[in-house]
């Protein structure tokens, strides 16, 4: 995978859906509600140091910059 993905671009893998930030930690209220208004993923409280960034809301593709983008499929 190449190129330049950034929240807001649109998902590289089934191009239906934008990226989203992935946001780590205890989230606060806003935080949720950015989530259910699909403007974060709430990635959780565990952070390996190998966290992708970036989530697709449709398809749940994952990103992780690693010099270039990197798709983690969970899937
Ligand atoms: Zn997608």
């Amino acid at each position: 995978m190449s190129g330049t993905l950034r929240k807001g671009s649109t998902c590289p893998i089934c191009a239906k859906a934008k990226l989203v930030p992935i946001v780590y930690g205890l989230p606060g209220m806003e935080l949720r509600r950015d989530s259910e208004m699909g403007l974060v993923s709430l990635g959780g409280c565990v952070v390996t140091g190998n966290d992708p960034e970036l989530e697709c809301l449709s398809c749940e593709a994952k990103f992780m910059r690693d010099g270039e983008w990197v798709l983690i499929s969970e899937r």
